[in-house]
Parts: C-alpha cells; structure tokens; sequence
C-alpha cells in the first residue's frame, strides 16, 4: 500500500475504525495510520485497543484508542461528540466489528439475534446518524464497512443469524450511499471470504486453514492487509465516484461454478 499511495495520502484525515484492536480492524488501522491519518481504534477490548494506540504512536504514527460497545447507540453518540470535540472533523469511518458465535440452526435464540443484529446491522445505522452532521459540514466523508460474502454471496453452517446481518448491511450500503450522496458522503464496504484472524482461529486449527487454502484460486487464506487495501482504495480520492458498492475479496473463493 506504501507504494502504491503516499504516506502523507490521508493526512489530516481522522479515521474511525470499529473493532480495531486485533484481526481485520488492525491490518485498517495499521494502513490508515502508515498512510498519514489519525486514527482512532474504538474496541470493546480496551486494555488491547490501547496496545495498538501506544505501540503505534511509538512507530511515529498517529493513533488514539477509544473504549466503545458499538451496539449501543448512546456510546457511538458519545464516542463522535468526543471525536467532534478534540479532533474538530471525522473523515472516515469504518465499521468492522462484528459478532458471529458458530451457533446451530435451532439453537439460535432471541437474545443472541438480537445482539448480533445490534453489532453488525444497527452499529452502521447508528454510526452513520452520529457522524453524518460533521461530515456534512465538512462537506463529504467515507463511511466503510466490513461485510462479508457470508450472506451475501454464500451460506456457511452455524452462522444463519451472522448472515442474515450481512446480507442486511449490504441493503444498508445501497439505501444509505443514495441517501447521503447529495452531502458527498460515499457508503461502500468490503465482503471479505476466508481471513485469517483470531476470530477465524476459533473455527479450526491449522490443518483446516490448509484444506480451506486448497479449494482458494489463488491459493492462500486471505490476511487482513488484503482487506485493508480495499478499504483504503475506496477511502482514497480515486474512489470518489464509487458509492453504494461492496467489493469482494476473497482470492477467487466463490469463481467455481461447481467443487470437483
Ligand atoms: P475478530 O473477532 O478477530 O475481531 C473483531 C474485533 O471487533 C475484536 O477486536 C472485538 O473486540 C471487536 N468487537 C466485537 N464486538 C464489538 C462491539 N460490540 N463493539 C466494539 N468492538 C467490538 O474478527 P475478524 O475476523 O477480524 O473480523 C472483522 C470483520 O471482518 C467482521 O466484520 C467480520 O464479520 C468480517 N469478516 C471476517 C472474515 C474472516 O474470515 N475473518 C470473513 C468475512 C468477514
């Protein structure tokens, strides 16, 4: 990403990313920062969001950690007045933190929808809503999220209730990038397939990663960086006229017409 953008590409730029402290989220810190941006990682984990902060700032980078539970709506409110308040601006906001406990059809239950609902659907609603009046007085932002091709594009067994999220943020992306565009607000996300991440290590151990790296085209699990470099492609000025999208990455997973 270095050589393709300059480092000084998001300079003076504030970016929100949800679900920062690890997986996906860091490799879009990581990126935003080394490409000049102020970053602000907002995690449920603190202890660790502040790790990614320090160890970063330490880098020469700039980057703060927020403590945020980005389905309850009062604390993204919070988190955007407090951004409003120090940093005068919100450029980009990505959304990346999701729920997605492994759960058995009919064992799904009320509390678990709803709170995978909150954290992958309503989030988006409630980010967009905090940072909409500042990015329209700015005169435009970039709001990102993390989807996936799991509901989407494909089904994968135990995650009904992940995908119903998904398929769900994708309409969101559509209504909401019709609706903000005459503010120059662009709404776009990424379907990410198989990435390797903390969260992926909880669905199996290395041999699976390899059986799973055998049926990819391209022949490799996904990395966070391959996700980050989307984000940052539809953050950038070359993306301006994209609005409404989602790009898939997943290293050709879903090309097969049929597995042999
Ligand atoms: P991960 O579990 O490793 O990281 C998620 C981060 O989000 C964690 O730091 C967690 O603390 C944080 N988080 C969770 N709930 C939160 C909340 N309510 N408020 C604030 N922070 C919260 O996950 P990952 O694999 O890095 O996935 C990141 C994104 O990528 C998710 O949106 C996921 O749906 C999507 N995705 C991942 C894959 C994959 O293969 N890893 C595939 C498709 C889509």
């Amino acid at each position: 990403m270095e050589r393709l953008f300059s480092p000084t590409a998001f300079q003076g730029q504030v970016v929100l990313v949800t679900g920062g402290a690890q997986g996906i989220g860091l490799a879009i810190v990581e990126a935003f920062a080394k490409l000049g941006g102020l970053v602000i990682v907002a995690d449920l984990q603190r202890q660790k969001a502040q790790q990614v902060a320090t160890s970063l700032t330490e880098q020469g980078y700039h980057v703060d950690a927020e403590s945020c539970d980005c389905s309850v709506q009062q604390q993204i409110r919070a988190l955007v007045t407090k951004i409003e308040r120090e940093y005068h601006r919100l450029d980009i906001v990505v959304h990346n933190a999701a729920y997605f406990p492994l759960t058995e059809f009919m064992q799904i239950d009320e509390p678990l929808l709803q709170k995978t609902l909150s954290v992958n659907l309503m989030a988006p609603f409630y980010l967009t809503q905090a940072a909409q009046p500042l990015m329209k007085k700015q005169g435009g932002g970039r709001i990102l999220i993390t989807s996936s091709v799991t509901g989407p594009k494909v089904a994968y067994p135990g995650l009904a209730h992940y995908a119903a999220s998904k398929a769900g943020v994708n309409g969101f992306i559509k209504a909401a990038a019709l609706e903000l565009a005459p503010f120059g607000i662009t709404v776009n996300g990424v379907e990410p397939g198989m990435i390797r991440t903390p969260a992926m290590a909880n669905l199996g151990d290395e041999q699976l990663n390899q059986s799973i790296a055998r049926n990819v085209p391209l022949g490799r699990l996904g990395e966070g960086q391959d996700i980050a470099a989307a984000m940052v492609f539809l953050a950038s000025p070359v993306a301006s006229y994209i609005t409404g999208q989602t790009i898939v990455v997943d290293g050709g997973a879903l090309l097969p017409e049929t597995t042999i």
